[in-house]
């Protein structure tokens, strides 16, 4: 069971936690719980290493912001002592979680089960604070933001569990954000290749590592609501999403499973580029040297004078260092000017249906423009569709897309 940071916020939801952990116990399931750091907590300590000096130290950053996980699962440890049921925390450090040393955005190497499966089979509830590890240097590391969810899967995964549970503040994953469109449907199931294109297109629902790591380890996962009365069906029941493989998608699907949405990114223009052999890769080669990951690319056609204009994003948090990058290398690329626009927003329309069937782009073309958004950058994959937007335009275009897929719910 993983209990999320609003599920976590404050000692009456972690009662409520408990008792919910309490129930499954009950139930005859030995439990192991992974939990985040509540609510805003996180942000508030990653604010204090900013405040501290911009250019902290992520070894020491990651002391700081693991330390959120270490207070819920303590808290929650405590909760269920309370209400009588056996239970201890496990720190990253004390099982251990191994990582590697990239701090701020380690990897789960392997993790140690022994004690963990005796004190579980000793009917001891197993705590365990999502988002972090430890090196093998010894030090504390974390995972990137929303990493509780493949903590998770990493322990499913080494304690071969029957399922993992995602427990969050909406009862399942949507055709689309269901914050942003109120008419948007639950799906009972989604393919673990959907959900990771889902989930790296800005479906935050799940970190993409931790579905990439369920489909490679075969975790059955769930993402299900912790706001729920006593008198909610147990998580066997699969009140939730499950994610499952592409096999066990049983119905005929819909053309599209999902609709996401990214405003984390950044257009970047090269005008004037050189249009020659080997211009685009000097652009790229100092982004990659600067470990950026670029990720939309349009060049326009050539200007009649032998040069093009390049378009592309980048995240928007590494927009200062890319825009550094390319000034430096402003010699061997030779372009004219270098525009930048962070008021963007990529949308994008995922389903394995798109494979067997035609007319998916072309239906989202059409459709925003009929409403007059335009398009400033286009990308494929073998299941999605992505388009480049002005950011006031998103909520506007995810709820037009979402209606033309034929993905409304029936009105209530
Ligand atoms: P937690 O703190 O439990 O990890 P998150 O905030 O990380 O929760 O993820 C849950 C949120 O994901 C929901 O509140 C919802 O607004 C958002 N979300 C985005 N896309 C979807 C989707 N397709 N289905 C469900 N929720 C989504
Ligand atoms: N607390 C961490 C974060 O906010 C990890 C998580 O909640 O998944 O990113
Ligand atoms: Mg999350």
């Amino acid at each position: 069971m993983k209990f999320g940071g609003t599920s976590m916020a404050g000692i009456e939801r972690i009662r409520s936690v408990a008792a919910r952990v309490k129930r499954e116990v009950e139930a005859g399931n030995e439990v192991a719980v992974v939990v985040s750091a509540m609510a805003g907590e996180t942000d508030r300590l990653v604010g204090f290493c900013r405040e501290a000096s911009s250019l902290y130290d992520p070894k020491e950053y990651d002391v700081v912001v693991a330390a959120g996980e270490q207070i819920t699962s303590g808290l929650l440890a405590i909760a269920l002592q309370a209400a009588g049921v056996k239970a201890r925390s496990w720190l990253g450090w004390q099982l251990p979680i191994h990582s590697d040393d990239a701090h701020a955005k380690a990897r789960i190497g392997t993790i140690e089960t022994d004690a963990l499966l005796a004190s579980m089979a000793a009917g001891e509830v197993a705590v365990i604070p999502g988002f972090q590890g430890v090196s093998d240097e010894g030090r504390v590391t974390t995972l990137g933001r929303g990493g509780s969810d493949t903590s998770a899967v990493a322990v499913a995964a080494a304690i071969k569990a029957d399922r993992c549970d995602i427990y969050t503040d909406v009862d399942g994953v949507y055709t689309t954000d269901p914050r942003i469109v109120p008419r948007a449907r639950k799906l009972a199931k989604v393919t673990y290749e959907e959900m990771l294109e889902l989930a790296s297109v800005g479906a935050k629902v799940l970190q993409t590592r931790s579905v990439g790591l369920a489909m490679k380890e075969n975790v059955r996962v769930q993402v299900l609501s912790s706001f729920t009365g006593e008198d909610a069906p147990m998580a066997d029941t699969l009140p939730g999403t499950m994610i499952v493989a592409e096999e066990e998608i049983d119905v005929e699907r819909q053309l599209i499973t999902g609709i996401a949405h990214d405003k984390n990114e950044a257009k970047i223009t090269l005008t004037s580029v050189p249009d020659k052999p080997g211009a685009v890769a000097a652009i790229f080669e100092p982004l990659a040297a600067a470990n950026i990951n670029v990720d939309m690319i349009i060049q326009n056609i050539a200007h009649n004078h032998g040069s093009t204009d390049v378009t592309f994003t980048v995240p928007s948090a590494d927009l200062a260092r890319s825009l550094e990058a390319l000034n430096q290398a402003r010699e061997a690329i030779g372009f004219g000017e270098l525009v930048h626009d962070t008021r963007v927003a990529k949308i994008s329309v995922v389903g394995v249906g798109m494979r067997s069937h035609a007319g998916v782009a072309s239906t989202m073309f059409t459709t925003l423009g009929a409403r007059g958004i335009n398009i400033q950058a286009i990308s494929t994959s073998e299941i999605k569709v992505s388009v480049l937007i002005h950011e006031d335009e998103t909520e506007l275009a995810v709820r037009v897309l979402h209606t033309a897929y034929g993905l409304d719910a029936e009105a209530a």
